[in-house]
């Protein structure tokens, strides 16, 4: 008799081992470790992983259930993933469902079809098989199921001869285009007389009459008549024309990719790859920090590792933040190894995502270009791992498995003993110090691949620019350097720091926000309340009417959005040609390539932008670069704060002046005296790293102290505050007394789905009692808590606190 191990999903209910299931003799064959089947479990059939067959089982045999369905022909996971589950349940406390279920793309979770595709010579098919493939060469599996062929299939699918195939039933996701409908000739002729002062408007009218009626693409429109989009929708908002929906079909924006060979490699080049390819060469994992500036040529440095990667059969993965999975970006990748490359991010859809997915399972691609979740890409020989911006938060998953891409990637160059490349400008704080202790390899870039000299930085303080009568968001000294660019046909780049939208409060005169009274950080200015937050302490007070530290009433919460600095650039330099790059207008699919393209191609003179904006841009035209306002990211309740400050400073300044043109950066601030701003000006790293350092060496934090955070959720708020109370006096009293207990503490989103939140932080430097103590409080929850409704989570070096 054989048993199989099964991992059953049903993550409502506190159970993280594997039940042991009878396999049916007929489908001994069949269910191998890795594949998912249907197992009873109490009144139900429910989902489960099979993570291990044996001929044994603890359990009395009349007392163990069969198996009740199975759904892959195929192990869809390998033994690596298998092991990497246990681990990673290990690692960050999470079921281990959870952790299974995070490897496989989002399809195989949903509503889908199991098709059998003929492949091979009919003939050779088992007789009981043939007869399905005689009018079809792709068969519904359901069909075997019921004729009880699917031990036949699974031969025919083990001999080459047929491929399983799922399809994803992608219902209600069409895909909507928004178009734009022009009026009728009156009609524009009615609202024209309404427009008094706005050429640009007029001039759009009167390109649109000889359109009256028809349905066109609004960036056609903005492109054929030189306007930006929010004049288009100034007249719109008029009556001269509406938008409207139409759908589109799965189309995926492709274009011509020229290919690229090797570049040669500069001196710092070369050294840093000499020693990449030694690891391989010795088959050993080794985690290299390849720290280089912007444009010291990172990228070649990869593309030439992954080529030896396949150059020996082997495979690579690379990581990229979702927001830098610019099309320029896996454009490199794909001109240099063509259909080799599979992209993997948010913006596809669930169909598209499984087909990348496929092509990894089966082999047909060597390199995976993706965002975080891209590091469980089903390779079975990998050659090289790389982490590009290894500093990003994204990295981290923020819901269960609570993972870091980092981690997960050394673990994986382990057990391939492929080495590992984190590379950054601006490393994060632990990964540069692990690097200095030796635990990773460091590699230095120290100038730009093209010698070009980085850009020259100019702080500027807007307190002076307040105090001299300017309440524009635009400096002079930014104003004078957009005209000279604007005059001298280069292209600028303007960066809005939006994160923190209206989240704080800042004093216009002395440049103070207002500070918690128990920590060093800024406090969070909450809307409906009226009041300002400590998320850290808890400390809360109601907002200032004047500056506690000048008296000043120059009062203001943070936050302006693009479109605002749209409508003032319109203002200053009517005759620029404006690129408006944010979540808004790149919501469409395609889009945010199309408007680089057209950026590039020099269709708009600024590019104005958030985030989206900081990384990957690579044009030589642009020469200038504006941050509107550095202190938005500055004031962030993060102990991090001053750290991402700087590396987004360092980002961006890195767009300008690229290729042979130099660049200039401005940098907007009402704090310039902050070490993170002043030093963002020579963008030298080793003097923050050692800045910064020293900060959180003095108040207690990462990478000196861990940090693991408690959240305790309840639809009633009493509830939630007596348990997260109760939490805290359990690790008070399990923990060491060295181990500060910070808490509890309201959420920084008290309240989220009707859940109210609170948490309790754990701050720590050596406690070997802590995963013991979580795992009991964990089985205190599972066994009693969960039946009251409440929830708890524990993250294990959160990101966000
Ligand atoms: P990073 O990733 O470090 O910011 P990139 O890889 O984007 O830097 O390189 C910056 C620019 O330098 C790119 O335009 C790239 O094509 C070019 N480049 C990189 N390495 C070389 C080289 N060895 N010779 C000439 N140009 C190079
Ligand atoms: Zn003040
Ligand atoms: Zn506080």
């Amino acid at each position: 008799m054989k048993f199989a191990q099964v991992i059953v999903d049903v993550s409502a209910y506190p159970v993280d081992r594997p039940f042991d299931y009878l396999i049916p003799k007929e489908w001994e064959e069949l269910i191998d470790t890795g594949c998912r089947v249907k197992v009873p479990f109490g009144p139900r059939n429910v989902l489960g992983f099979v993570v291990g067959i044996s001929e044994e089982s603890d359990v009395p045999v009349e007392k163990i259930k069969a198996v009740a369905q199975v759904l892959d022909l195929e192990s869809i996971l390998t033994v690596e993933m298998l092991e990497l589950a246990k681990w990673l349940k290990h690692q960050t406390i999470c079921y281990e469902i959870d952790a299974l279920q995070v490897m496989l793309p989002g399809a195989l979770r949903a509503k889908y079809e199991k098709y059998a595709m003929l492949i091979g010579d009919a003939t050779q098919l088992a007789s009981e098989l043939q007869p399905y493939f005689e009018k079809a060469t792709k068969v519904n599996v359901a069909q075997f199921e019921k004729a009880n062929a699917l031990k036949s299939l699974k031969q025919a699918v083990n001999a080459g001869l047929v491929l399983i195939e799922n399809e994803v039933k992608q219902k209600g996701q069409v895909k909507q285009v928004r178009k734009v409908q022009i009026a009728s000739l009156e009609q524009l002729e009615v609202v024209q007389q309404q427009i008094k002062r706005a050429p640009k408007q007029i001039a759009l009218i009167e390109w649109m009459k000889p359109y009256a009626g028809a349905i066109l693409m609004p960036d056609a429109i903005c492109e054929a008549v030189n306007v930006t989009s929010a004049v288009l929708k100034g007249v719109i908002d008029k009556g001269a024309a509406e938008y409207i929906h139409e759908e589109v079909y799965r189309d995926p924006y492709t274009k011509e990719i020229v290919h690229t060979d090797n570049l040669t490699l500069t001196d710092e080049q070369h050294n840093a790859l000499t020693k990449i390819k030694q690891a391989m060469e010795e088959q050993r994992q080794e985690t290299f920090l390849l720290h280089g500036i912007t444009g010291s040529g990172k990228t070649e440095i990869y593309l030439q590792a992954i080529q030896r990667a396949i150059a020996e059969n082997k495979e690579a993965i690379v990581l990229v933040p979702e927001i830098s999975l610019t099309p320029q970006m896996t454009e490199r990748f794909k001109s240099r190894f063509g259909d080799e490359v599979a992209v993997m991010h948010s913006g596809l859809s669930v169909g598209e995502k499984y087909d990348e997915w496929r092509k990894i399972q089966q082999g047909k691609v060597k390199v995976v270009v993706g965002a975080r979740s891209a590091i469980f890409a089903p390779f079975k020989n990998l050659g090289i791992i790389i982490l590009d911006e290894e500093h990003e938060s994204t990295y981290k998953q923020e819901d269960s498995p609570r993972y870091h891409a980092r981690d997960v990637a050394i673990w994986r160059g382990k057990y391939y003993n492929c080495p590992v490349i984190l590379g950054s400008a601006t490393p994060a704080l632990e990964t540069y110090a692990r690097a200095k202790k030796g635990v990773y390899t460091l590699l230095t870039l120290n100038n730009r691949a093209k010698s070009q000299a980085l850009p020259t930085v100019h702080i500027v303080d807007m307190r002076e620019e307040l105090q001299a009568g300017n309440r524009s968001m635009f400096s002079q000294q930014l104003m004078t350097a957009l005209l000279e660019r604007l005059e001298r046909g280069e292209q600028a780049v303007l960066f809005l720091n939006r994160r923190g939208y209206s989240s704080f409060v800042l004093c216009r005169d002395c440049g103070t926000s207002v500070q918690c009274p128990n920590c060093d950080i800024s406090l969070t200015y909450h809307r409906y309340q009226e009041k300002l937050k400590c998320h850290y302490c808890g400390h809360e007070e109601y907002i200032p009417e004047t500056c506690p530290e000048c008296q000043s009433e120059n009062i203001r919460y943070f936050g302006t959005g693009t479109q605002k600095v749209e409508e003032e650039i319109f203002k200053l330099f009517p005759q620029a040609r404006v690129l408006r790059m944010d979540v808004d207008t790149t919501r469409q699919k395609g889009s945010h390539e199309k408007m680089l393209d057209a950026f590039g191609r020099g269709e708009a003179d600024i590019l104005l932008g958030t985030q989206m904006i900081a990384k990957g841009l690579d044009f030589p035209n642009i020469t200038l670069v504006g941050v509107l306002s550095a202190d938005t990211s500055l004031h962030l309740p993060d102990y991090r704060a001053a750290e991402k400050t700087f590396q987004l400073m360092t980002q961006v300044s890195g767009r300008a002046g690229r290729h042979d043109k130099p660049g200039e950066v401005f940098i907007q601030t009402y704090t310039p005296e902050h070490y993170a701003i002043e030093l963002s000006k020579e963008q030298h790293y080793t003097p923050f790293y050692e800045r910064e350092m020293h900060a959180r060496h003095t108040a207690g934090y990462p990478p000196y102290y861990y940090l693991a955070l408690v959240q305790v959720t309840h639809e009633d708020v009493v509830m939630a505050a007596e348990y997260a109370g109760r939490v805290a006096e359990y690790l008070r009293s399990n923990l060491s007394f060295d181990v500060s207990v910070i808490g509890p503490t309201t959420a920084s989103i008290a309240r989220l789905q009707n859940r109210y939140r609170y948490q309790c932080l754990i701050k720590y430097k050596i406690e070997p009692k802590l995963i013991p103590v979580l795992l009991q409080l964990i089985k205190l929850y599972r066994s009693e808590w969960i039946k009251k409704g409440i929830v708890l989570t524990v993250d294990l070096d959160p990101q966000m606190i």
